[in-house]
């Protein structure tokens, strides 16, 4: 069973479909760690971000692997456990960045096609429902305005770090982040024909899990 969860940053993907998984007893994939594991990497090297040719290279010298602790995934970069270096500004905009390349999306859309042919998933990203996994049995966009990502965002960061850029400045951000995912060539963020829209603007976590709870009931009886 392959469930896929597309849409732009911070629309909640994650935190839902880490809580779908758990119910579900599905492995959870964030494929945006993915991008960001390779990001690592091309920084290491100190690649230019406008360098295809050796950041595709780069890319397909390197092994992304996933390992999970307590449910939680583990990210591997050649071997090495970078789980805890993925969530850098430096690091975002590197994936952001870095992923519009084709040749960097063949190589993890590969891994992740595999990956879900061995077990029942949760994935989680941007082109899981139109590009990785096209014949999965359910699959969402989800979606929230700009300025309630943004809010979210802040209230995140003030939450972690006691301080925050201003909202007007993570918003403008967030739909610059959009703009690169809906408008590159190689495997664009946008809805699959067949993905049902969930904006979860005014819902809360557990209403938007309901909802595609709901779902996943209406498409697959479970
Ligand atoms: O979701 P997250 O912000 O961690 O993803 C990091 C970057 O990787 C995103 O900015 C997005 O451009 C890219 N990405 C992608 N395709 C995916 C997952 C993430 O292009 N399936």
């Amino acid at each position: 069973m392959k469930i896929a969860i597309d849409g732009p940053a911070g629309a909640g993907k994650s935190t839902i479909a880490k809580r779908l998984a758990k119910e579900l007893q599905f492995v959870y994939v964030d494929t945006g760690a993915m991008y960001r594991a390779l990001a690592i990497d091309f920084l290491r090297r100190g690649l230019d971000v406008k360098d295809e040719e050796r950041i595709v290279a780069a890319a397909n010298e390197d092994t992304v692997t996933l390992s999970y602790v307590n449910e939680e995934q583990q990210v591997f970069l050649n071997g090495e456990n970078v789980t805890a270096h993925l969530r850098t500004e430096e690091v975002g905009n590197m994936a952001s960045a870095s992923s519009a390349y084709a040749g960097v999306r063949a190589k993890l859309t590969a891994s992740q096609k595999k990956l879900a042919e061995e077990t029942d998933v949760v994935m989680d990203g941007r082109d899981i429902g139109t590009a990785v996994l096209p014949d999965a049995e359910v699959k969402i966009y989800l979606t929230a305005s700009t300025r309630t990502r943004a809010e979210r965002r802040y209230k995140e960061l003030m939450e972690k770090n006691g301080t925050a850029p201003e909202l007007s400045v993570i918003e403008k951000d967030i739909a610059e982040r959009d703009d690169r995912d809906m408008h590159r060539e190689a495997a664009p963020l946008t809805q699959a024909a067949d993905a049902v829209l969930v904006d979860s603007s005014t819902l809360t976590i557990e209403e938007v899990v309901e909802r595609i709870r709901e779902i996943i009931k209406e498409k697959t009886g479970l």
